[in-house]
Order: structure tokens, then C-alpha cells, then sequence
């Protein structure tokens, strides 16, 4: 994202507008800017505001004018007034941020915009978990606080040494080079974005084990987690095993979403 110098009047609205705090006033050329590193390419700034297309001469000279009497001229809050936000065409692997953090953008690798998954959501078609097994989503950065891939690498790293099946069908998993080692390219390392999800499936006895590792690692990342985690229930709809178990674990848990299975079965490896 790029705020064009010449058209900022550096009213200050888009600042508030950005989830990762990435938008400042630079005080010394009195315009907008944007801290490259943190921005996380999301598209809010651009989309979220309404654009005027006031001439920043104009308006300039109209707050310089009020200023003298001593009056405010101010635009609304949700505008800029100058159509000043302009986006760039951005290349690998720059382009990873746009791709997992601005939601109207498809993720190639799945077809999906977005976090680019559908999650266990689908599983009563999908059949991505399967009786005896545990599905989790581990949610990376949300909210307001995102990710860099290194730290989603920390954790992927440390579920491959705890032996875990990573989801085929998840953009993250698309981006590991060693599925065996949890690696991930090494060029996005350093990428920021909004949020990411990996998604895992155990046996029902390994449960214990990945929430354990869960929480371990998050002590050593610099971001948030939130952890989902599924199961496919008997044929009366109920789930006498991962929930007591759950509770004996002492974890707090709530029956989110329930998958009734309308749809038709797309996982064609699983029906056989
Ligand atoms: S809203 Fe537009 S004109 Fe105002 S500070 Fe931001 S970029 Fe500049
Ligand atoms: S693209 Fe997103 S992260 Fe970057 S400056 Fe705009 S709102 Fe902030």
C-alpha cells in the first residue's frame, strides 16, 4: 500500500483506520506514511475509507485560511479526503502478505479467499476428520495483532516432531517445503500478516499432547493463538469421548458449530 505524498493532506483519519497500527503522521514532511513492516497489505485503508477527490491544493489552503481564524477544517472521519491511498502491484514474497490478509484476494493454492480454508466446517462432506480422530484450526493474530510466518513456523516445526498430520487442503500446509520437518520457504520468514490458520488431525489420544504443545509454544511466539478443535459425533449427534475428555483435561470448551451433512461428499480417497 502506498500513500501518495502529493495528494496527502495529513488529516490524520486514516490512522485510527489501520488494524496493525501501521499508518503515522511523519511529523517532519507533515503527510501520512506507512511503516512497511508491519503493514500486512490488507486493503482496509484503501477500501475501508471513503475517497474524495478534493484537490490537495484546496484543501491545504482551506485548513491554512481557517487556521488564521483560528476555525477547523476537517473532513469526516471515515474519509480521505484526497484519494490519497493508491495500491502496488507487489511481487513474491511481499505478495504472501496481500494474499492471507486482504480477504477479497483467492488463495491459488485452494480457491479460497481469506484465510484461504474452509476449516473443519465442510468436514460432514469433506471428511477431512474421521471417527477415532481429532481435527484443530490453530488461529494465528487474530484479532488486531497478526503474524509473522517464522513464528507459524515455530509452531508447524514443533507438531512434526510430536507427529501430527497436517491438512492437504490448507493454504499454510501449501507453503511448507518438508512436511515431515514443519519447514516453510524460507523467502516469507520474515512476512507479516493478519492471520493464518494450520490445521491439524491426531488421533483422539495424542489430545492432550498437542494442546500441551500448544500452549508451550505460544510462549516463545510473538503473536496470539486461538485454538479450535472437532470431532465427528455418533449417529444420535452427541460426542461422548472428546468432550469428557476435554473436561477432564480441564479445558473450558463450547459446541461451537454442528456439521449436519447436506452436502455431497467431495473427499472420494475417504469414501473408498
Ligand atoms: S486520510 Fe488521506 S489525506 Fe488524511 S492523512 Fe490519511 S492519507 Fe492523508
Ligand atoms: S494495507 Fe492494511 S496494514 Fe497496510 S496500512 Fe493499510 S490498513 Fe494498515
Amino acid at each position: 500500500m502506498i500513500i501518495n505524498q502529493k495528494k496527502c493532506v495529513a488529516c490524520g483519519n486514516c490512522v485510527a483506520v489501520c488494524p496493525m497500527s501501521a499508518i503515522y503522521i511523519d511529523t517532519e514532511t507533515n503527510r501520512a506514511n506507512i511503516n512497511n513492516d508491519v503493514c500486512v497489505e490488507c486493503g482496509i485503508c484503501y477500501r475501508g475509507m471513503s475517497k474524495e477527490k478534493l484537490s490537495p491544493v484546496f484543501v491545504r489552503s482551506v485548513r491554512k485560511t481557517s487556521k488564521l481564524f483560528l476555525f477547523r477544517f476537517e473532513p469526516e472521519p471515515d474519509i480521505c479526503p484526497t484519494s490519497a491511498f493508491e495500491i502496488n502491484e507487489l511481487e513474491m514474497p511481499r505478495l504472501i502478505r496481500q494474499i492471507f490478509s486482504d480477504p477479497v484476494i483467492e488463495h491459488k493454492s485452494t480457491g479460497i479467499k481469506g484465510r484461504g480454508t474452509e476449516e473443519v466446517k465442510t468436514n460432514d462432506v469433506s471428511l477431512r476428520v474421521n471417527t477415532g480422530e481429532v481435527g484443530y484450526t490453530i488461529e494465528f493474530g487474530r484479532p488486531g495483532v497478526g503474524v509473522r510466518f517464522s513464528d507459524i513456523q515455530e509452531m508447524t516445526r514443533t507438531f512434526s516432531k510430536i507427529g501430527v498430520t497436517f491438512e492437504k487442503n490448507n493454504p499454510v500446509t501449501h507453503l511448507m517445503t518438508n512436511l515431515s520437518t514443519g519447514d516453510l520457504r524460507t523467502d516469507i520468514l520474515d512476512e507479516k500478516i493478519l492471520s493464518a490458520i494450520v490445521e491439524i488431525k491426531t488421533d483422539i489420544n495424542m489430545v492432550e499432547k498437542v494442546l500441551a504443545t500448544v500452549r508451550e509454544v505460544n510462549k516463545r511466539i510473538d503473536t496470539v493463538t486461538v485454538i479450535g478443535i472437532s470431532t465427528r459425533c455418533n449417529d444420535e449427534g452427541e460426542d461422548n469421548i472428546l468432550s469428557p475428555l476435554l473436561d477432564k483435561l480441564q479445558y473450558p470448551h463450547f459446541r461451537a458449530k454442528t456439521n449436519i451433512g447436506l452436502g455431497r461428499i467431495t473427499n472420494r480417497i475417504e469414501q473408498n
